[in-house]
């Protein structure tokens, strides 16, 4: 492997980058390293909300790798690729169901804001979880939810 490409494996090509002691881009107020950092590096995170956030996180940085290891191997796409041009600039979790550590099935209602090019918008999504095997899978999600 060329260290070309290990760099560019390392920074998500073209996303934006999250050092640990920025503020999480999922919106907790908390620092990267003691947010969403652990689960993107392989710490099942404990709650559906949890799961969500570092997805969300996810998607801001580019780890299309991560999304695809949280994504239930039932509902799960063959190929997931992310368009560094699409930015996500902001979470807003609207409600919470179930979810926690003695759940196995949790629903985080969100609102995510996005950025592409000149265009921006608002994901509204409501996304259903599963706990199995000890730990959160995302399972689907419905769009604008009434
Ligand atoms: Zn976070």
């Amino acid at each position: 492997m060329s260290f070309g490409a290990a760099a560019s494996r390392a920074a998500f090509d073209g996303f934006p980058r999250v050092a640990d002691a920025d503020p999480c881009p999922c919106g907790s107020g908390d620092r990267f390293d003691g947010c969403c950092a652990p689960a993107l590096r392989g710490t099942a995170a404990p709650t559906a909300e949890r799961l969500m956030r570092s997805r969300y996180t996810a998607f801001v940085i580019g780890d299309a790798a991560y999304l695809s290891e949280t994504w239930h191997p039932g509902t799960r796409p063959d190929e997931l690729t992310l368009d560094p041009d699409q930015r996500w600039t902001g979470l807003e979790i609207v409600a919470v169901g179930r979810g926690t550590e003695a759940d196995n099935r949790g629903v985080v209602e969100f609102r995510a804001a996005w950025r592409h090019g000149r265009d921006r918008g608002v994901l509204h999504e409501r996304s259903r979880f599963v706990q199995q095997g000890g730990r959160w899978w995302y399972l689907d999600g419905l769009i604008d939810p009434t």
